[in-house]
């Protein structure tokens, strides 16, 4: 019997893998998690440590995708996603102080750890719509590192056509040709005049619309709520605590935070059987997590743009799959819950609370401090940070707990692909363009330009199609 998947709010019939890859969200709006998570023995992590990135990663998800995909596709599969990552290691981890790590998680394709989970995500639904016969059309909204990578991740693919909207004018020269610039037949970049609120409403009111593409055609939402995209970031939590002299010794991760997508990750490799003391949830002045952790009340707020664009966000989706957990699997409590939460704040109990508190600390990281810790880190390291990553290395610095072991800071972009902000960080470095993007400013940039309506996107897209 193959593993099932159920959904937070408990309404939707249950999947197996196949199934949960092409749903995205589950149709009763909640998120679907794995029925029951699988366990690793402290004998089979002992087992699992010297193993590279790609044995590691397909022993990690083959029981997710039992039933669905056998191990020697999974592993041919896995291989392939990760050949092209620009460091042997695949992720490597890097020592900052005495206890402090770096994980590294910016050698693939576009330069930010998205591509370890779009990278995989783009041969898994190929090689399931392949045996299906099938073809979809995944639809995504952009301001920045996502549309990039899930791009990337698809460009090879025959059985999906992809179209990524971002808002005309509003995304950085680097994020936009890292999207323009891929050549394909079946990738589509489509610049909306208006913000990108503008581009995610269109999405949103495309997956709930009448069918408007071609006969046999679905829509595939590859956003953070992807239960492949969260499987495929659990490895690299093993893989860094291995690194670190984990299993034996328990480690730390601190996590730059925007959806709660990749620390959810953290949390799963932990419930896994992965010894871990502390989850640092790092955050800019958006700061809907560090406000929930410390008062107990989940609050939207309006979004400002910060110095971290990926991490400007007013709520953090995943945070529901969490929540799940902390209400013992309740689904008819978190479904009442997130009922609430679309008409305003919620509090969550006095033993959630504290269950949270138990693994996870946060901290709040604002554009001055960002750029203070990008300078004192070249200064006393010779590392240049992101600044996504630098949020995490403050973030670890003020969390870091007596006696707790190794923290080691997911560094989740190259710096490079945010060149402003490493600049008003004034170490007098600017950070070069890996190799394989050297000429990304001479590469021809290919978009369609549509206005903000939504007969019009989805016209388009229809002809579109292959
Ligand atoms: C997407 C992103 C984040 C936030 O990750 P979540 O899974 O949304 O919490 C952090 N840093 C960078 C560079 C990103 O692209």
């Amino acid at each position: 019997m193959s593993l099932q998947y159920l959904s937070t709010r408990g309404q939707a019939p249950t999947l197996d893998f196949e199934g949960v890859l092409l749903a995205g969200l589950a149709k009763d709006g909640g998120l679907y998690l794995p029925q029951a998570l699988p366990h690793f023995s402290a004998a089979e992590l002992h087992a699992m440590r010297g193993m590279s990135y790609a044995e590691l990663a397909t022993t990690v998800i083959a029981p997710f995708v039992e039933g669905s995909i056998d191990r020697d596709t999974l592993e041919g599969l896995v291989s392939d996603a990760y050949r092209d990552f620009r460091h042997q290691a695949t992720a490597p981890v890097i020592q900052l102080d005495h206890d402090q790590w770096l994980l590294e998680l910016f050698h693939g394709p576009t330069l930010a750890f998205k591509d370890f989970a779009l990278q995989l995500l783009g041969r898994l639904l190929d090689h399931v719509l392949s045996r299906r016969g099938e073809k979809v059309v995944i639809m995504g909204a952009t301001s920045g590192d996502t549309g990039s990578a899930a791009i990337e991740g698809c460009r090879h693919c025959e059985h999906v056509d992809i179209f990524i909207l971002y808002p005309d004018g509003r995304v950085s020269e680097v994020q936009r040709r890292q999207m323009t610039t891929v050549a394909g037949a079946n990738i589509h970049n489509v610049a909306i005049r208006g913000n990108f609120d503008d581009c995610q409403a269109l999405v949103k009111a495309s997956f709930v619309a009448e069918p408007f593409l071609p006969e046999g055609r679905s829509l595939v939402a590859v956003n953070s709520i992807n239960w492949a995209r969260i499987m495929a970031q659990i490895v690299y939590y093993f893989y860094a605590a291995f690194a670190v002299g984990g299993p034996d010794r328990p480690v730390n991760f601190s996590v730059p935070t925007g959806n709660f997508g990749d620390i959810y990750a953290g949390y799963l490799a932990h419930r896994m059987g992965l010894p871990v003391n502390n989850l640092v949830i790092a955050t800019n002045r958006n700061d809907v997590l560090h406000r929930m952790l410390t008062t107990g009340t989940y609050g939207r707020q309006p979004i400002e743009a910060s110095l971290s664009p990926s991490m400007d966000i007013s709520i953090s989706s995943n945070f529901e799959r969490l929540l799940f957990d902390l209400y013992d699997g309740d689904a008819a409590q978190i479904n009442q819950m997130m009922t609430d939460f679309a008409q305003g704040d919620i509090g969550l109990s006095d033993t959630a609370l504290s269950r949270a508190q138990k693994l996870f600390t946060s901290a709040r990281v604002s554009d001055e401090e960002t750029c203070d810790e990008i300078r004192m880190m070249w200064e006393r390291t010779g590392q240049l940070l992101d600044p996504h990553t630098a949020i995490g290395t403050r973030a670890a610095r003020l969390c870091t707990r007596e006696g707790e072991g190794p923290m080691v800071t997911l560094a989740t972009a190259h710096p490079a692909k945010f060149p402003a902000a490493v600049a008003r960080a004034e170490t007098g470095q600017e950070p070069v363009l890996p190799g394989h993007l050297a000429d990304l400013f001479e590469r021809e940039e290919r978009f369609d330009t549509l206005d903000n309506d939504l007969a019009t996107v989805q016209a388009y897209m229809a002809d579109m199609c292959l």
